[in-house]
């Protein structure tokens, strides 16, 4: 079934030593830099970072519920994305303990958007259990915050020197591949941790950590890193030369077709299983029966999951009648705990 080929590809994406460090003058030799000191890598890393890091709502304080929503919202979602979902879920949900009180269908339906919504299940899990077997006190080391649902080994670190100043290295995609380049050997797992700990500044590691990953995200760019702009450039062994990371994959194509049955102010939505692994327990559109698809759909519109893009095609039909769903009114479907696809169908539909 095409509805169940959509939940396996979004399943499968479910998922962000000074001796070998280039230290030295900065001089070039043949056409790689020499070395660099320690010191002087992290120096020019923060002072960049002083100079240049974006002004993000989560780096405005650092309150361990601000850091810890922010660091689970950017796991497998771009900055971009994340800001306007950031502040409309602190809106909704200002501190750990309102998130701890609401009801999970109503934290998934501000996850709305997002995507990866076991994110949210966790997130939600999380939160009660700070509030109820922590009295509302955050956990501050990463090896306290590792036990937390949803929270591994980066997202732990991430925290932990960000909100609570801990001298932990936070290893993600854009840390690994500035380190690899700025090292020139494709290293992995815990030996780059291993580096990663040994470049921190221990004075300022959250500021550290982030200055790693805005260097990443920024400046040392998967396919064309912007070398003249980077602070460690002469301290760097590749400078964007050496490696060759993996390009993206070809991306599959697939068309999807569902079902708008609308009758006046009523939306039928079908619920998704609770048992699924995928958005359970989540509202969306009926696929469309093979025997209603005969005619031209009334909306198209282009939906990407992980290494798939989707042509989705919705026809206003009719159902016929014991199909499984159930009937809402307009007014209230915004409120649902939506797929973000029924969300962008519904909203191109204008019912929400
Ligand atoms: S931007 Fe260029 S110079 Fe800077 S770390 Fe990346 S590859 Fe090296």
């Amino acid at each position: 079934m095409r509805t169940r080929r959509i939940q396996d590809a979004m399943g499968k994406r479910e998922k962000r030593g000074k001796q070998n460090f280039p230290s030295g003058n900065g001089q070039p030799t043949g056409d790689r830099r020499s070395p660099a000191s320690q010191g002087d890598f992290g120096g020019q890393l923060l002072r960049w970072f002083d100079r240049n890091k974006r002004d993000l709502p989560w780096r405005r304080d650092c309150d361990p519920y601000h850091v810890w929503l922010s660091e689970i919202m950017l796991q497998q979602t771009r900055v971009g994305a994340v800001v306007e979902h950031y502040n409309r879920f602190l809106e909704r949900f200002p501190s750990v303990e309102t998130l701890a009180a609401a009801r999970l269908s109503t934290v998934l339906a501000a996850w709305s958007g997002l995507g990866y919504y076991r994110r949210a299940h966790r997130l939600h899990a999380a939160a009660r259990e700070v509030v109820h077997r922590r009295r509302g006190k955050f956990p501050a080391t990463q090896a306290e915050l590792e036990t937390l649902p949803g929270i591994g080994r980066y997202s732990s670190a991430a925290i932990a020197s960000i909100a609570f100043g801990q001298a932990v290295a936070a290893v993600d995609g854009n840390v690994e591949r500035v380190l690899q380049r700025v090292l020139g050997r494709s290293i992995r797992g815990n030996p780059l941790w291993q580096i990663a700990t040994e470049r921190l500044n221990a004075r300022r590691p959250g500021d550290f950590n982030q200055a790693m990953m805005e260097l990443g995200a920024t400046v040392c760019l998967p396919r064309e890193p912007k070398c003249c702009l980077c602070p460690v450039q002469a301290l760097c062994r590749t400078q964007g030369e050496l490696e060759r990371f993996p390009t993206a994959r070809r991306r599959a194509k697939q068309a999807v077709d569902y079902a708008l049955d609308r009758r006046r102010d009523l939306v039928f939505l079908l619920r998704r299983s609770r048992q699924t692994t995928l958005m359970p327990g989540m509202w969306e559109l009926p696929e469309l029966p093979t025997s209603q698809r005969s005619s031209g759909p009334w909306l198209t519109l282009r939906h990407a999951i992980t290494s798939t893009d989707y042509l989705v095609r919705v026809a206003k039909v009719r159902l016929p009648p014991g199909t499984k769903g159930s009937w809402f009114k307009a007014s209230r479907v915004g409120q649902l705990p939506l797929t973000g696809l029924a969300r962008k169908i519904l909203r191109q539909a204008k019912v929400i």
